[in-house]
């Protein structure tokens, strides 16, 4: 059904649904798809794999830097293209307003970044936001402290090796497995597989996509392809959940 995937899924499939792993397995894994800084690239390529395998996501968008209309160098999309993303059923995330590093900032400057940004998200979309994550990762007490005064969700760059143990559920602390053009996806799907394994909940972060050669912070279009097909199988075999953010934080806390 999806070409070359296809037989590494079946095995996959047969490894994850053992015996000897359903009796270890407190519950199926949870998947989150999160992509930071809201490019252009995510809305022309991974918005559209998404739809095409039926995925949702969380979108985290440095909301100083979307404009109503694309400027002729733009990177990032544009409000239209954020809200396109909450209509295909994406979490939209706050990501700050002008992508800086928070804990360089004074006190005044922090609160206009992180207030700023649900501010600018609720007027533009309607909906207020729950989630954040923190622009190049990077984090102190005390912006952590402001963060989880105005969001439930805090996501960290790295941490768990993405695989967040459900039941150490931190919600200013959750850790996210960067897609980096050095994996393949054979590798993001086992660790989709491991996640059923372990019921744990793994957050993939993707940052650029592209459909020539990938550079730095990048992955190529049909690596997503790939990633996606596996995602949305494994959660048609009902080994998974594929959810936002916000979905699966949901999820985790009800079974509390
Ligand atoms: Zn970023």
């Amino acid at each position: 059904m999806i070409g070359r995937l296809g037989k590494l899924l079946i095995s996959l499939v047969v490894t994850a649904m053992s015996p000897s792993i359903a009796v270890a397995d407190p519950g199926k894994g949870l998947v989150s798809i999160t992509f930071d800084d809201a490019s252009r690239a995510q809305f022309d390529h991974g918005l559209r794999l998404a739809k095409a395998h039926g995925l949702v996501g969380t979108l985290f968008v440095p909301t100083g830097l979307i404009g109503d209309t694309p400027a002729p160098d733009a990177w990032t999309m544009t409000w239209d293209e954020v809200r396109a993303f909450l209509a295909a059923g994406w979490e939209i995330g706050a990501h700050g307003q002008s992508h800086v590093r928070l804990p360089d900032l004074g006190p005044a400057e922090l609160l206009a970044e992180v207030s700023g940004s649900f501010s600018d998200i609720t007027a533009q979309i309607g909906v207020a936001p729950e989630s954040f994550s923190s622009p190049f990762g990077a984090i102190s007490d005390a912006t952590l402290d402001r963060i989880m005064e105005q969001y439930r969700f805090h996501l960290s760059w790295r941490g768990h090796g993405g695989r967040n143990p459900r039941t150490m559920f931190d919600p200013r602390q959750i850790g996210r497995l960067e897609v980096v053009n050095t994996m393949t996806a054979a590798e993001v799907c086992g660790e989709m597989v491991a996640s059923a394994r372990d019921g744990t909940w793994l957050v993939l972060l993707f940052h650029g996509i592209t459909e020539s050669a990938p550079g730095d912070y990048e992955v190529s279009a049909r690596m997503v392809d790939e990633i996606f097909s596996c995602a949305a199988f494994l959660d048609r075999r009902g080994l998974i959940k594929v959810a936002t953010v916000r979905d699966a934080a949901r999820m985790i806390e009800a079974a509390q």
